[in-house]
């Protein structure tokens, strides 16, 4: 089990990762979302070992780490970390960056190198220079790379930042699912909501290098405690309860999703559409209700400036 204990951290004198602890266990996927400079690939920095904590513990198994000032070369062994952006050899072959990582004396080296490849959807590239493949290819046989030796705990910091949607899928699933049979704690850096919502059995949510939240994606997503939490989900709308109930002054606000604001026959509250997005399977609907704007998914395109009558289906208020 990895169990990070009050851990605070700061390049200067000012910290930047505040008294932030939790727990994971040995095959866990665990997302950490939050806006960038909240904190993120310094708190994966820590946990590799590359940066020297004053306050808090990190451990494996019971076991403290010791941090960079107390080993010769940083990082764990157990560990593979993938940095934000990260380094491949620009000049040799795709198979020769992946077999660097793979013992020599290793006779299934050539399978194990196929299997790896396959894993991140790139055994046609086997033989390409890697200077000559796109940001997103490059990517991918990083991601190969660090999973080479099979590492107890592997830290991904915007691993799919650079691969297309058209093959991000295929490789979560590919990749995710490798890591679970092999019981592998991966701890990723995201601000992609599918990275999270998808795959993660936990998901960490950092502000300002506080931990805000830390609980399932099913609980997050559909009980999130503030407009910054559902905001990496989807575009949220924040509405004063005093504007869609006038029996009351509050100066509460009502956290929906859009599609959670459904359209109605004659009767709800009364809105007036601004503009349609087309979105694949719905569009999505901006309208205006007295002075909040409010977006709605709808099955079909409304008319600009037609009124409109609002159900909202989730009662919560927060
Ligand atoms: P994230 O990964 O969530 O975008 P970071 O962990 O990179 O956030 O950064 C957290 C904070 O630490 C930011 O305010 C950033 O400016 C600061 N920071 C990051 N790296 C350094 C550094 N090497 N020296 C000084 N400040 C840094
Ligand atoms: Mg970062």
């Amino acid at each position: 089990m990895l169990k990070v204990t009050e851990i605070s951290f700061g390049y200067t004198s000012k910290e930047v990762i505040k008294n932030i602890s939790f727990k994971a266990n040995k095959g866990d996927y665990i997302a950490i979302i939050g806006e960038s400079g909240s904190g993120k690939s310094t708190l994966l920095e820590i946990i590799y070992g590359l940066l020297h904590i004053e306050k808090g513990t990190v451990s494996w198994n019971d076991e403290k780490l010791l941090g960079p000032n107390f080993r010769l070369i940083p990082g764990e062994d157990f560990m593979k970390y993938l940095p934000q952006d990260s380094d491949l050899m620009p000049f040799i072959t795709v198979e020769e960056n992946i077999g660097k990582y793979i013992s020599s004396q290793d006779k299934n080296k050539g399978k194990r190198i196929k299997e790896l490849l396959k894993i991140v959807d790139m055994v046609e590239f086997s033989q390409t220079k890697v200077k000559n493949l796109s940001g997103g290819q490059k990517q991918r046989v990083a991601i190969a790379k660090v999973i080479a030796k099979e590492p107890e705990v592997l830290l991904l910091d915007e691993p799919f930042s650079h691969i297309d949607n058209f093959r991000k899928n295929k490789l979560r699933r590919n990749l995710f699912k490798y890591l679970k049979s092999k019981n592998i704690l991966c701890i990723v850096a995201t601000h992609d909501f599918t990275d999270a919502l998808s795959f993660a059995d936990k998901i960490l949510v950092i502000r300002n290098g506080k931990l805000i939240a830390k609980n399932t994606p099913e609980k997050l997503y559909s009980n999130p405690k503030s407009a910054y939490i559902a905001s990496f989900f989807d575009e949220i709308n924040k509405i004063p309860l005093n504007e869609i109930d006038s029996n009351t002054t509050s100066k509460k606000m009502i956290l929906l999703y859009p599609n959670e604001i459904k359209l109605t026959a004659k009767e709800g509250i009364k809105a007036t559409v601004i503009s349609s997005y087309f979105e694949g399977s719905h569009y999505l609907i901006e309208a205006i209700l007295n002075k909040t704007t409010l977006f709605f998914e709808h099955p079909k395109k409304l008319r600009n400036n037609q009124q409109v009558f609002l159900k909202l289906t989730k009662k919560a208020a927060n």
